[in-house]
């Protein structure tokens, strides 16, 4: 859904101009909309009817409380990479039986709080994970859900980074090791073996690296079933892209049609690890124009946003779309959209036509998932604030970092 609209000539967010955002809460400044991560998550769901689907959010990709929250009133189950994201999920009112555990560095520390909370599901990564899942609940009388995330060697054809279901990949356990670990996994009384999940990569735009991966797995589950394990359920992990500017990724239920329709009659329950196609086309980044800058070769935006706030482009060469939040009359200039971080990967845009002035507001788009939650305090610059806008009423969900607060916890030497 497309949550923002010019309205006498200003953009607004729902029915919010942002104007009033950016003098209210200061700038940069992430705005969310509530009617469309709702829609987001109802679409998902709805698509699933008449199966047993649990949708577990992936958290790293916008991990604010309020968006936890709604999501969870929804229903929604969560996946987490951390300790810091359970404490978050749980704080925010999400149910830790519907939620799984992934990531290959899982610490003894994080283990024991995500069995005392009850998590749904260990997705273990490795032989070494496994045996310390298995030490850890012993050594508290538990018995631990667990899933084998296996890497099923497919390429989704997405950027380097983010590719993660390859044979050269560091996740999950190779296929032919998986086979082993399982039946090793279904000893161990500590353990109870419940699942199988993949998860191959992030801003896939083509279902057909999903129907291999769900192959694999297929192929998987019914070796174990010769062997005498018997699973409850397939994770088949996130990653489903957006389209941030010319991409044609399935819709929702497209994407799922496919899946289920090669899953069958299958009595298994099914989970799914959506991130950024649940919350990416929901938030934009609003930013102001420091400067103009007319360089020898090119000329430059200079806004308050920077690198840290949105890392996407200096990390992926990603693009966003820069819609500016009023409009005006004139010629439009070539630009490239910069930060005031020292280093020449800070760019928000590059090359784009804008009739643009200094103190302007500029929204940069498709920034609900990976925003936010990779931002940092490089430079000593304190992280944007958060905002929900639901109607005509905007919320923060966020203060803005303190500068006091980004050095508090540091000493000097006696
Ligand atoms: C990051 C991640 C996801 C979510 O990926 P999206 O591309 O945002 O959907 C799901 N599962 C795992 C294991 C992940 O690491």
């Amino acid at each position: 859904m497309n949550f923002v609209s010019y309205q006498d000539g200003t953009l607004c967010a729902e029915r919010v101009p942002l104007v009033e955002i950016a003098e209210r809460f200061g700038t940069p400044s992430y705005v969310y909309s509530r009617a469309a991560l709702e829609l987001a998550y109802r679409e998902f769901d709805q698509a699933c009817s008449g199966r047993d689907v649990l949708i577990c959010y992936s958290v790293k990709a916008n991990s604010n409380l309020a968006v936890l929250n709604l999501l969870a009133r929804l229903g929604s189950g969560f996946d987490i990479v951390s300790g810091g994201e359970l404490a978050r999920v749980l704080a925010a009112g999400g149910s830790a039986a519907k939620t799984v555990f992934s990531g290959v560095g899982k610490s003894e520390a994080e283990i024991r709080r995500a069995l005392e909370a009850g998590v749904l599901c260990f997705n273990v990564e490795s032989e070494g994970e496994l045996a310390r899942l298995a030490a850890v609940a012993q050594s508290m009388g538990k018995i631990a859900p667990v899933s084998l995330r296996i890497n099923p060697d497919v390429d989704p054809k997405t950027h380097p980074y983010v590719a993660t279901g390859l044979r050269e990949s560091k996740f999950g356990i190779a296929y032919d090791a998986a086979l082993p670990l399982y039946r090793k996994a279904a000893k161990l009384p500590e353990l109870r073996v419940i699942g199988i999940d993949v998860h191959i990569g992030s801003q896939i735009t083509d279902v057909e690296p999903f129907v291999a991966a769900l192959e694999k797995v297929l192929e998987f589950v019914d070796a174990l079933d010769a062997t005498g394990v018997h699973l409850e359920h397939l994770d088949l992990g996130g990653g489903l892209g957006i389209r941030y500017r010319d991409e044609a990724p399935p819709a929702v239920k497209d994407y799922l049609a496919r899946l289920f329709q090669r899953l069958g009659k299958r009595e298994l329950r099914i989970l799914f690890e959506p991130g950024r196609s649940l919350v990416g086309n929901t938030g934009l980044l609003l930013t102001r124009v420091e400067y103009l800058k007319h360089g020898g070769a090119k000329n430059f935006v200079v806004t308050d946003a920077a690198m840290n706030d949105l890392l996407r482009p200096a990390l992926y060469d990603a693009w966003h779309e820069v819609l500016p939040v009023t409009r005006r009359n004139g010629p439009a200039q070539r630009y490239d959209i910069v930060g005031p971080v020292c280093e020449s990967a800070d760019f928000l845009a590059r090359g784009r036509a804008l009739t643009v002035a200094a103190g302007d507001l500029l929204a940069i788009m498709s920034a609900g998932a990976y925003g936010m939650t990779m931002s940092s305090n490089y430079n000593s610059r304190p992280r944007p604030a958060e905002v929900i806008v639901d109607g005509k009423t905007a919320h923060l969900v966020r203060d803005r970092e303190n500068t006091e607060d980004l050095f508090a916890s540091e000493r000097l030497l006696p």
